[in-house]
C-alpha cells in the first residue's frame, strides 16, 4: 500500500492538503518583503461572512501570524496560498515528517503475524515502572471545593463515563 502511494504526500495528508488548497485559492497574496519572503495573505471565504482578514505569512520561517503553521508543522490555507503563489511543491510547506518518503520507510521492514498465543514464548524480562515517578496518597483525599448534589453518589445507578 504504501509502496504504490504516488501523490506527493501521503493519502490522508495530501486530501488534507487538498482540501485547505482549494480555501488557499479563495485568498489574496501580495508580498510585503522580498529578501525575508513576508507575505501578507487576505482571506475571503465563505466561512467568514466579513472576510478581509489578513495574515502575515513568514514564509521561509515557516511561520503565520495564524499560530498554525508552526504549531502543527502542516501548512494552513495562508501558507499554502503563498506557496501556490511562489509556485512551489507541497513539499516545501509539509515537514518532512508528512511525507511520502517516510511514510514509506516507516513501513519499509518485515511483517510477519504473531501466531497462535499459545505458542508464545515466555519473555526474560519484564517490564518494570520508574518509582521515582509513582506519587501514592496516603489516606482520604480531601475535597478542596463545598459539595453540591451534583456529587451524590447513586451506588443502584450505573455509572456513566464520558469521553471527548
Ligand atoms: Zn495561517
Amino acid at each position: 500500500m504504501a509502496q504504490t502511494c504516488n501523490t506527493p504526500l501521503p493519502p490522508r495528508i495530501w486530501s488534507r492538503f487538498n482540501k485547505l488548497y482549494s480555501v488557499a485559492m479563495q485568498h489574496e497574496v501580495s508580498v510585503y518583503d522580498v529578501t525575508d519572503a513576508r507575505y501578507s495573505v487576505v482571506s475571503r471565504d465563505e466561512a467568514n461572512d466579513h472576510g478581509g482578514n489578513e495574515y502575515t505569512v513568514e514564509y521561509i520561517r515557516k511561520w503565520c501570524s495564524c499560530g498554525k503553521w508552526q504549531m502543527l508543522r502542516f501548512p494552513c490555507s495562508h501558507a499554502i496560498a503563498v506557496c501556490s503563489w511562489r509556485g512551489e511543491e507541497p513539499h516545501e510547506v509539509t515537514n518532512s515528517k508528512f511525507h511520502t518518503t517516510t511514510y514509506r520507510e516507516q513501513y519499509n521492514g518485515h511483517f510477519y503475524t504473531l501466531g497462535p498465543k499459545e505458542e508464545w514464548e515466555e519473555p526474560q524480562w519484564r517490564i518494570q515502572g520508574d518509582p521515582s515517578r509513582v506519587t501514592t496518597h496516603r489516606g482520604r483525599v480531601r475535597a478542596r471545593r463545598i459539595q453540591n448534589e451534583m456529587d451524590v453518589n447513586y451506588h443502584d445507578e450505573p455509572q456513566c463515563y464520558l469521553f471527548l
